[in-house]
């Protein structure tokens, strides 16, 4: 499976991140992929940037060195209604929007409560994917989980640092969503979840799973730019069923 894009990319601007946009622009062009998201964290994140970083990523080029650079946010999910700590003017700006379950700004109860929790956010338009949705502190109901992707259109995660070196023991949770992504014909998205440059376009152990799971191709948005593009361009569609 060709991967030409690495959707979950952080940069210093995420307080515990070390590299900046341009080395990370660098590393992609080097490993040959056509397209990065920068995503990241939300404000809520301790040393996480201020609101204002997102609104001002215009400032950064939109292709360098021949890759594309996606403007994007992992927004932290900050209640179990699904609520997000970036407002909907500041979603609306970016080209790809990220949400995620963090220990140190997202509420932990039982799965019924974390799982209705991812299935909140999934319902906000502006909600491109649901990251590490294996991660097993959190944990879900991975078949909800999967139905409600397939019915608000989010795409589920493989997080590839899930399975070397952040959230031990993710990869039977991981598995299991890949399992029920292909019953249900759910979108997956692949993210190396970088924090360094030199962790862009590693995909080798989420792509140990698709591999296992036989996952098609035509399920992974990341397999071409415009798989890309016709996901994250279903949101204008999303936004108005929602209004
Ligand atoms: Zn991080
Ligand atoms: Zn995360």
């Amino acid at each position: 499976m060709k991967i030409v894009a690495d959707l979950h990319i952080h940069t210093v601007a995420s307080g515990h991140a070390y590299s900046t946009i341009l080395e990370n622009v660098t590393a992609a062009a080097e490993k040959g992929l056509e397209m990065i998201a920068i995503t990241d964290h939300g404000p809520d994140m301790p040393g996480g940037p201020h609101a204002y970083h997102f609104g001002n990523l215009k400032a950064v080029p939109a292709e360098l060195f021949g890759v594309r650079i996606l403007k994007g946010v992992e927004a932290n999910v900050i209640d179990h209604e699904g609520n997000l700590d970036l407002a909907e003017d500041r979603l609306a700006s970016l080209d790809i929007v990220l949400a995620g379950l963090h220990t140190v700004c997202s509420p932990n109860g039982s799965v019924a409560k974390n799982t209705q929790m991812m299935v909140n956010a999934m319902k906000n338009p502006w909600v491109d994917a649901i990251v590490h949705p294996g991660n097993p502190e959190y944990l879900v109901d991975a078949e909800t989980i999967v139905k409600a992707a397939v019915e608000y259109d989010v795409a589920l995660e493989i997080n590839n640092s899930s399975l070397k070196v952040s959230r031990v023991g993710s990869r039977p949770y991981c598995e299991n969503i890949a399992a029920l992504a292909k019953q249900y014909g759910a979108k997956i998205i692949l993210g190396t979840d970088s924090h360094f440059a030199l962790a862009i376009g590693d995909f080798s152990k989420a792509i140990e799973i698709l591999d296992k799971y036989k996952i098609s191709p035509d399920l992974v948005i990341n397999t071409s730019i415009e798989n890309v593009l016709r996901h994250l361009n279903r949101r204008s569609n999303r936004k108005s069923s929602v209004n």
